[in-house]
C-alpha cells in the first residue's frame, strides 16, 4: 500500500513523535518493546541534544534503533524558508509539518542572549482585524512537541544557546491551553533545555478563565495581555475575542497574577492611526491601569495585506508614550527587529500559503 503522501513532499506517518512524551510515557513505551528503562534516558540524551534520527543514536543497539524506527519518529521541523534580517538580528523561519502545515517562529538576537518567538498553533481563530494569522482562520493546535521542534530546530540552526522563549508567535496560547502548558514544564526541566520560567513570556488576547487557570499552576512565566485598546468598546471593534471578557475582568485577573506572582504585567498595545492612538486613549490607558504593576509596550502596526488600517506615525507614537509618562506609567517602545523580513505574526505563513509555496 502506498502511503498517503503530504503537501510539503512528506510522507505523513501515523508514528507517535517522541518530542511528544514526558520521561514517564517514553520508559513505558520503551519498556513494551522489551528495552530496560535506561534506554529511555538514552533516546531522550539524543533527542534534547538535536538528534533528528534514531540512527545517530550510536551508543543504542542496532536492533533497537530498527525497533524505534518502526513504531517511533523524531518530529523535527524542516526549514521550508529562512529570512534573515539585514543587520542579522532577526531570523524568520518557515518550518514544514510532515503533514503538510507550516509554522513560524523567529529568532531574535539581543545582547542579552537569544529570544525564540515560538507559535502555538496552526492559525488562530481569535479574529484580531490587524493580525495576518487571523485572516486565515485556525487549522490545528500545535503539540507541546510540535513547540519543542521549534525550539530544537532554531537551536540547532543557529548553532548559539537560546536562552529566552516568548509564545508570541502564530496562535492563542491559551486556546492550547494544556499542550502549552506541557511544553512550558518540558522546556524548564534540567533534562531538557533548562529554560528559566522568569525567561518565558506568554501573550495572550486576554483569555480569563484561562489567565486564572494559569496562575493556578504555579508557573512563574511572564504574562504580556495584547490589550490594544483603552476601552471595551474599542477593543471589541478591532479584537473578536474581547466581547467575552471586558477590560476590567482582564484588570483583575491580572491584581491576581500580580499578587500572586510578584511580577509585572506587560501590556502590549499597537498603535493603529485614527483608532486607538488619540490622545484621550492614552489619557484614559493610563487613568485605567494606574496603580497596577504594569508596563506598557507600543507596537508599531505591521501592515497586513487587504486591511485598512495604517501605523501610527512617529510624532503620534511619541506623544501617547508622553501621555503614559506623564501618568508615571512604565513605557517602552517595541524595537523594530526584522520589519523588513516581515518578522510580524503570521505575515510569512500567510505570505506563503497565498503564494502556494508548498505546491508539490
Ligand atoms: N494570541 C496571542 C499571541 C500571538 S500574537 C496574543 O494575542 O497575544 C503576538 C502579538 O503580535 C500580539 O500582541 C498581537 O496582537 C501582535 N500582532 C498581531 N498582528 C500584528 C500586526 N499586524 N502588527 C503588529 N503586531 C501584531
Amino acid at each position: 500500500m502506498t502511503k498517503p503522501r503530504g503537501k510539503a513532499g512528506f510522507y505523513m506517518t501515523d508514528k507517535k513523535n517522541v518530542l511528544d512524551f514526558d520521561m514517564e510515557q517514553l520508559k513505558s513505551v520503551i519498556s513494551d518493546l522489551g528495552e530496560p528503562a535506561y534506554r529511555a534516558k538514552q533516546v531522550w540524551e539524543w533527542v534534547y541534544n538535536g538528534a533528528g534520527c534514531f540512527d545517530e543514536m550510536t551508543n543504542l543497539p542496532r536492533t533497537f534503533r530498527d525497533l524505534l524506527n518502526s513504531r517511533l519518529c523524531i518530529g523535527s521541523m524542516r526549514i521550508a524558508e529562512k529570512l534573515v534580517s539585514d543587520k542579522n538580528e532577526t531570523i524568520k523561519y518557515l518550518f514544514a509539518l510532515p503533514d503538510g502545515k507550516a509554522v513560524e517562529s523567529v529568532l531574535m538576537k539581543y545582547r542579552y542572549g537569544n529570544s525564540a518567538c515560538l507559535s502555538t498553533q496552526i492559525g488562530c481563530r481569535m479574529g484580531c482585524r490587524f493580525c495576518a494569522s487571523a485572516k486565515l482562520g485556525i487549522d490545528r493546535n500545535l503539540t507541546a512537541g510540535e513547540m519543542m521542534a521549534q525550539f530544537i530546530a532554531m537551536q540547532k540552526d543557529c548553532g548559539e544557546r537560546i536562552s529566552r522563549v516568548v509564545l508570541m508567535g502564530i496562535g492563542e496560547p491559551f486556546d492550547n491551553y494544556d499542550e502549552v502548558v506541557r511544553f512550558i514544564r518540558r522546556l524548564n526541566q534540567k533534562d531538557t533545555f533548562g529554560i528559566s520560567y522568569r525567561r518565558m513570556t506568554v501573550s495572550t488576547c486576554g483569555l480569563v478563565p484561562e489567565i486564572k487557570r494559569f496562575i493556578s499552576e504555579n508557573i512563574p512565566v511572564n504574562l504580556s495581555i495584547s490589550l490594544h485598546a483603552p476601552n471595551d468598546e474599542i477593543r471589541r471593534r478591532i479584537m473578536p475575542a474581547a466581547a467575552r471578557y471586558s477590560f476590567d475582568k482582564i484588570l483583575s485577573a491580572c491584581h491576581i497574577y500580580i499578587h500572586k506572582t510578584g511580577r509585572r504585567v506587560t501590556f502590549e498595545y499597537i498603535l493603529i492611526s485614527g483608532v486607538n492612538d488619540r490622545d484621550e486613549h492614552a489619557a484614559e490607558l493610563a487613568e485605567r491601569i494606574s496603580g497596577l504593576l504594569c508596563h506598557v509596550n507600543l507596537i508599531a502596526l505591521n501592515p497586513v495585506e487587504g486591511s485598512d488600517y495604517m501605523r501610527s506615525d512617529r510624532e503620534r507614537t511619541e506623544a501617547f508614550k508622553n501621555i503614559l509618562e506623564k501618568y508615571h506609567i512604565p513605557v517602552t517602545v517595541r524595537r523594530e527587529l526584522g520589519d523588513d523580513i516581515s518578522a510580524s505574526c503570521g505575515q510569512l505563513r500567510k505570505n506563503s500559503i497565498e503564494s502556494d509555496w508548498m505546491v508539490d
